[in-house]
């Protein structure tokens, strides 16, 4: 097996585009294989894609991921939450020499991750600008990601919660659930662009010690 793909079990770009309006198209796609409203969670093979999906809990749309451990009833500020995990994007590019550097051929960069968590979120605060009657956010970077955050999200109320999309999804979509599928999404982006440093740093350094018995050193 080639080394880079021993390495790199990433997710690749056939199932990452960089549109949001392309990537949730692909999940709506995808989440036709289920079996009815709002009831599947969409579990995609791990490797290619992560768990998602609304389940009901709680009288509320919410979503858990068994991979990285995501329970959207642990979320008690959206705001801060979106801020931070830009703060973790921006950290994970800034002053990296590789972070333009991808694991594989069809594996995207840190900084191409980057630019998709940026579309991703443009698209999702878009939806829920529509849902609940504001005129959607331009985001063009993290920086602007983070700005919209703090403008929008802390003011929406509990009944614009409960307000429904009907038109991009296979299920009527809550805001609430959006803020948690964007908030889970990111968090996901925050675990590729780790994945990719480390897969390019294992290919730098193809030996390895392993604790496996018949793989002895
Ligand atoms: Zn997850």
């Amino acid at each position: 097996m080639p080394q880079g793909e021993r390495a790199c079990r990433l997710r690749s770009l056939g199932t990452s585009p960089l549109a949001a309006e392309v990537l949730i198209q692909h999940r709506n796609e995808a989440a036709s294989s289920g079996s009815g409203l709002l009831t599947p969670s969409i579990h995609m093979t791990r490797r290619d894609e992560m768990s998602y999906g609304a389940r009901i809990a709680d009288g509320r749309q919410v979503e858990l991921c068994d991979e990285c451990g995501f329970d959207g009833r642990d979320i008690v500020d959206d705001a801060a939450e979106l801020v931070a995990v830009c703060g973790r994007l921006a950290a994970l590019v800034d002053e990296r020499q590789d972070a333009s550097e991808r694991p594989g051929p069809e594996i995207f960069s840190a900084t191409e991750y980057v630019q998709h968590s940026v579309e991703v979120i443009e698209g999702i605060l878009g939806y829920i600008a529509t849902v609940i009657g504001i005129q959607a956010p331009q985001v063009g970077d993290l920086g602007t990601a983070v700005g919209v955050a703090r403008a929008i999200l802390p003011s929406i109320t509990a009944d614009q919660r409960a307000a429904l999309l009907y038109d991009k999804y296979r299920f009527p979509a809550s805001v609430d659930w959006l803020l948690q599928h964007l908030l889970h999404d990111l968090q996901h982006h925050v675990l590729d662009i780790r994945r990719g440093y480390a897969c390019i740093t294992m290919s730098a350094l193809p030996e390895v010690y392993t604790s496996r018995r018949d793989r002895p050193l």
